[in-house]
């Protein structure tokens, strides 16, 4: 193996995946705006970097782990196009819009480097466990080169297609899976206030049409179903700020596509007020009080 790669965007996610390289042999040049996520990555065996370019400097590879498509574009045009080595291949496995993805990939490969876009599924308990699954765009040649890579991250390692595809498959799945907990959610309110009993609409709808995995694995109605963060008060999972998150990128990009999608909206304009109650670090799930009126 032996390569060395620079890993920028170091928080909630990046800590642990870069983690996992180091555990599986990759040596790691690490940046991050934040000490504090720069001293655990140095305590997890990576060498410190005072910048994105001195990381990506001599690096086989960069991956980027930022919040948004501002912070990768500026990062890789701004300071690693110049710096890295020939031939150097980048993987960004942040969530951004697919618009931005296609127009930093394509810079990428005009400047003579092989780049993918390769976003997660899985959350932090993923990221430091090792077992997020990958959706990746771009060419063939990055992408076989992209996948030891990701592999030493994540579980499944899945190529979607050319630049930009795995961030459309990403908010793609995230659209859907805040549309079905929406419905979930509505619907178990309204089996309550028919007077059907939670758990005996669970057995009966999660072995007929109306199944979901937002039913029958994570059960937005606690004590029912396998454990979810409903039976944790709505703590850890996946943030009501994150979905908004995926679900404005998906929008966004279904208006620009021209593509019609109304359940989409639905859930963005629904996951937006319960954000502006104060809920935006709470699990997803957490929508189902809200439509209870809670
Ligand atoms: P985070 O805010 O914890 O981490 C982002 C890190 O990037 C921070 O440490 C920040 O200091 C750093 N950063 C920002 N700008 C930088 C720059 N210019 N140079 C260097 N470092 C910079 O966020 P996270 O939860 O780790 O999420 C990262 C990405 O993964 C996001 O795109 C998010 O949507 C996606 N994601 C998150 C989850 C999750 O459960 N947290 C799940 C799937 C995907």
């Amino acid at each position: 193996m032996n390569m060395t790669i620079a890993f920028i965007g170091l928080g909630n996610m990046g800590g642990g995946m870069a983690a996992n390289l180091l555990k599986n042999g990759y040596a790691v040049r690490a940046f991050d705006l934040s000490e504090e996520a720069l001293a655990r990555a140095e305590g997890a065996g990576a060498v410190r970097a005072t910048s994105a370019a001195d990381a990506a400097t001599g690096a086989d590879a960069v991956v980027t782990m930022l919040p948004a498509g501002k912070h990768v574009e500026a990062v890789y045009t701004g300071e690693i196009f110049a710096a890295a080595k020939p031939g150097a291949l980048f993987l960004d496995c942040s969530t951004i819009d697919v618009a931005t993805a296609r127009r930093v990939i394509e810079a990428a490969v005009a400047a003579g480097f092989e780049m993918v876009d390769a976003p997660v599924s899985g959350g932090i308990a993923a990221a430091n466990g090792g077992t997020l699954t990958f959706m990746v765009g771009g060419a063939d040649e990055a992408f076989a080169k992209a996948r030891p890579i990701l592999s030493a991250m994540g579980k499944a390692v899945i190529h979607a297609g050319g630049a930009g595809n795995g961030q459309a498959a990403k908010i793609c799945n995230n659209m859907l899976l805040g549309a079905t907990m929406v419905a979930t959610c509505e619907t178990f309110a309204m089996a309550e206030k028919l007077g059907l009993d939670a758990q005996t609409f669970y057995d009966i709808s999660s072995v007929s049409s109306g199944q979901s995995w937002s039913m029958t694995s994570y059960c937005p109605v606690p004590g029912v179903g396998p454990q979810s963060p409903a039976d944790n008060g709505y703590q850890g999972g996946f943030a009501v700020g994150l979905m908004l998150k995926d679900l404005k990128l998906a929008t966004e990009a279904a208006a620009l596509a021209g593509a019609s999608v109304p359940m989409g909206n639905a859930a963005e304009a629904l996951y937006q007020m319960l954000a502006n109650k104060g809920e935006a670090g709470r699990d997803f799930s957490l929508m189902i009080e809200m439509l209870k009126g809670k």
